[in-house]
């Protein structure tokens, strides 16, 4: 059988070991080499989304190869949009409130024209009033069409003014959507596709400018045995406690990212490989010194260590290579026994 046959799904696996399995698979495919590409691919290795793996075996056996196209259009089902159903709700909603905002409006246009008739009928009544009688008589019909008039434009003030405090509501509810579905709800930080969309719009400035760009990949060490030893519920717990302490140590331009499972990425701009190399250390020492406790106020468990490896962009180079060397050299701190820094050269 293929080796890089999917995983049984939900299962765990060493996602190192995934993105070893991805390229290979990637290439025997003649798959495209672009970020959405390979989280397409790497989800499909990783075997949690059977959806995915379905439709990939049956687009495999009827093409020869996944074109740019179907490729997008797997991401997008499978992958791109968590927040899709309440973008469709947003959009759904103000479209609504459109239909009620140009019916409000109709009836009080028609009003208006209507209005219009009267305070013609209004001028020419006033030019052949014949008594004092009269012109009262046509003044008072007046007085009531202003009224109604008066009334029909705050009824459709009143609904505008709703319809405004409506279109806000959901303006906001997409915003945070938006923003939502790029982060990791578990840590907090940015997850996979706000990491890629950030890593692909630093590299694109990047590419123009002459300040360095680094990038750190992270990942914690013996994990298994953190789940193995106090159970997959505080594994959780020091997935979040990591994501914590690498937002709080970094600047205010880093971005730090749940890259997948229990790997971490750190995206430094204006950074070179030292000052990432510093940044990475800096991390690896503070997680290494036990600030991550168990439970609230308890004890601090013992030998949490992370890896890391660093890697300083190269102009013209494209994210995936970027974080292939830094994966790269993460790899060799594994290898050289772990809780430790690399730095790609
Ligand atoms: P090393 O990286 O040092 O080589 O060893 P490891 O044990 O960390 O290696 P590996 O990458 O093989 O295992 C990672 C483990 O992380 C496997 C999986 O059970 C666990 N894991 C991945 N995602 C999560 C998660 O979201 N929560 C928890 N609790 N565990 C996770
Ligand atoms: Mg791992
Ligand atoms: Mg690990």
């Amino acid at each position: 059988p293929e080796s890089s046959s999917p995983s049984a799904p939900g299962a765990f696996d060493g996602t190192a070991e995934l993105r070893r399995r991805t390229l290979p698979l990637m290439s025997r495919h003649a798959a495209g080499y672009s970020p959405d590409s390979y989280a397409l691919w790497y989800e499909y290795v990783r075997g949690g989304n059977p959806q995915l793996r379905a439709d990939r075996d049956a687009l495999v056996n009827t093409c020869e190869r996944l074109s740019h196209q179907l490729t997008f259009e797997m991401h997008q089902k499978h992958l791109a949009d968590r927040s899709e159903e309440t973008t469709r709700k947003a959009g759904a909603g103000l479209l609504e409130l459109m239909h009620t905002v140009r019916s409000s409006v109709e009836a009080a246009s028609s009003d208006a024209t209507e209005f219009d008739t009267q305070l013609a009928a209004f001028g020419e009544g006033i030019a052949s009033a014949g008594s004092a009688q009269d012109m009262r008589q046509h003044v008072d019909t007046m007085r009531g069409d202003v009224d109604r008039m008066n009334r029909s434009l705050s009824t459709l003030y009143d609904q505008l003014e709703v319809s405004h405090r409506k279109v806000a509501r959901l303006q906001n509810e997409l915003k945070r959507a938006r923003a939502e579905a790029s982060l990791d709800p578990l840590s907090g930080i940015l997850n996979r596709r706000g990491f890629d969309a950030e890593i692909r719009r630093i590299c694109a400035a990047a590419a123009q400018d002459v300040s360095p760009f680094s990038v750190v990949m992270i990942d914690i060490d013996h994990f298994k045995r953190v789940n193995d030893t106090y159970g997959h519920p505080f594994g959780d717990q020091v997935i979040r406690a990591v994501g914590q302490v690498l937002s709080q140590l970094t600047q205010r331009k880093d971005l730090a990212a749940r890259y997948g499972g229990e790997e971490f990425a750190l995206l430094l701009p204006e950074t070179a490989a030292d000052g990432a190399r510093d940044v990475a250390e800096r991390l690896r020492s503070a997680i290494g010194r036990g600030h991550i406790k168990r439970g609230n106020g308890g004890a601090p468990v013992g030998n949490i260590t992370v890896s890391a490896g660093v890697a300083q962009y190269v102009r013209g180079e494209d994210p995936m290579s970027l974080v292939a060397r830094a994966d790269r050299a993460l790899y060799a701190s594994k290898q050289s026994g772990r809780n430790r820094v690399t730095v790609d050269r």
